[in-house]
């Protein structure tokens, strides 16, 4: 097949049973549910996008995998190419969803997974390169979409994996088979997890010996028995439910716990089970394509943030106002840094042992160091332009209460030649973009925590050249 319509993508996770909680309640209709439709709306958006003339030649690419057109969410990079095309779409989709759409941490982990594979089989003469090869032509032929399995809930955190009382703090296998292994643990912050085929496990953090269990990757189905998603709460959640006050009327994000008691998983499906060294450079390999992945994706939203500004300055009659004009340059330059920043990580990328290119890991993650702080002030920028009401407009509910909705409608009127409905659909949809926290937050821990970004920063550098250009600058032998 190789591609597939939304309609087929739907219908392809209407056919999955995944066990699912949500406020208390087992969900057992994922498709129809309206919170989790609104994530999974997002993610169609990279099916309808490959299914239109426009978006054609950006999304779809050709696979030399399967000999078919794929949508480029299943391609890990073969080319620099392949690496500045993933910050581009990501920047359009950014932009046509407004919020996260959840597939690039897949493509994030098949990346990883097509170098580090290969590297633990030069040295170990293992066959996870073999297996990883099958899966993914099992991803690009169903065109299908994969989640990352990657952050581990941790316990204690001054301990290490094996040194916690509660050995399941981090995923590890219980028990290995004849057919496969048996694992328990949780995997926290699970973005879109419902919306995907396939969750693909990899290691949290660099390992040691004696933590050789927990070095694991994996990748199964998300309705494999045992997994149990369990959906987080963000701060605007229940205005899907409600079917009101929703900012963004088709999209959202969602991000499950993940628990998994005692999982099967067949050997055909183990791409790393016990070597220990190599479960840092699996981790720093998908953090680094993610935090790249978030320059494009981020870059799209800030877009979307610029537009509501200039929108709103419109509505409230504050067009002409030169230092609103001001917060935008000031917006728009952060969208383009942060942009720029991972676009050059793509043309700076390098061909690996495997074939397949990864980025250039300190411009991947200046790039992410900079969105943590910069996602924030732009919001700020946004807030301070849009005006109060983003902070408390009256509910729709009130606005169509017979007794007091034309009153408010007089009183939340801007400009007397734009219908007070467009303003009050605009404040709403600043307030998704600045104040819904399963989106926001990741601005922040999304690919790891700030830390992260600013050790990866400082160990990729070449801090010895730099130390010796001053030298030579300063005429020291
Ligand atoms: Fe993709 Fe992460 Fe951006 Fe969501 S936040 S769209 S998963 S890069």
């Amino acid at each position: 097949m190789g591609l597939k319509t939304k309609q087929q993508y739907l219908d392809s996770l209407r056919a999955m049973k995944p066990t699912v909680y949500m406020f208390g309640e087992r969900v057992d209709n994922v498709v129809d549910n309206p919170r989790l439709r609104a994530g999974i709306e997002a993610t169609g958006a990279t099916y309808e996008l490959a299914e239109l003339e426009e978006y054609r030649s950006l999304i779809v690419t050709q696979s030399t995998l399967i000999n078919e057109p794929i949508n480029r969410y299943t391609q890990p990079p073969k080319s620099i190419e392949d690496l500045v095309a993933r910050v581009k779409i990501n920047r359009v989709m950014g932009n046509r969803v407004g919020t996260c759409f959840q597939r690039c941490t897949g493509l994030d982990c098949l990346s990883a997974l097509s170098i580090v594979t290969y590297d633990i089989d030069k040295k170990y003469g293992t066959e996870y390169n073999a297996r990883f090869i099958e899966f993914l032509k099992h991803v690009q032929k169903n065109d299908l979409t994969c989640n990352a399995g990657v952050t581990d809930v941790k316990g204690d955190r001054s301990l290490g994996p094996a040194e916690q009382e509660d050995k399941d703090m981090y995923l590890h296998v219980v028990e290995r088979r004849k057919d496969g292994i048996v694992v328990r643990g949780a995997k926290a912050h699970q973005t879109g997890s419902l919306s995907s085929h396939e969750t693909i496990v990899l290691p949290t953090r660099a390992l040691r010996k004696g933590d050789e269990d927990y070095a694991l990757s994996f990748a199964i189905p998300m309705d494999t028995p045992g997994l149990i998603h369990v959906v987080g709460r963000s701060s605007l959640d229940t205005r899907e439910l409600d079917g009101c006050d929703r900012g963004n009327a088709r999209y959202s994000k969602y991000c499950p716990t993940i628990i998994f008691d005692d999982v099967f998983v067949p050997w055909n499906r183990v791409f790393m089970c016990g070597e220990v060294e190599f479960a840092v450079d699996m981790v720093n390999r998908f953090s680094a394509f993610h935090r790249q992945s978030h320059g494009g994706c981020k870059a799209g939203k800030i877009d979307c943030m610029v537009g509501a500004a200039l929108v709103m300055m419109d509505y409230n009659g504050t067009d002409k106002a030169s230092h609103l004009k001001n917060k935008i340059i000031d917006m728009i330059h952060r969208a383009e840094t942060l942009y720029g920043c991972s676009l050059a990580a793509s043309y700076e990328g390098k061909q690996q042992s495997s074939g397949n290119y990864f980025i250039d890991p300190v411009l991947a993650n200046a790039s992410k160091l900079h969105e943590g702080k910069e996602m924030s002030e732009a919001g700020r920028l946004l807030a301070d332009i849009a005006g109060g009401f983003v902070a408390d407009l009256p509910s729709d509910r009130d606005l169509s209460n017979p007794e007091i909705g034309a009153l408010l409608k007089k009183y939340l009127k801007g400009r007397t030649d734009i219908p007070v409905e467009n303003r009050i659909k605009m404040f709403r949809f600043v307030e998704k973009l600045v104040m819904e926290s399963a989106d926001t937050i990741s601005d922040i821990h999304g690919g790891g925590s700030p830390e992260a970004h600013r050790i990866t920063i400082f160990r990729e550098s070449n801090v010895k050249a730099k130390k010796e250009a001053a030298k030579r600058l300063a005429g020291i032998e």
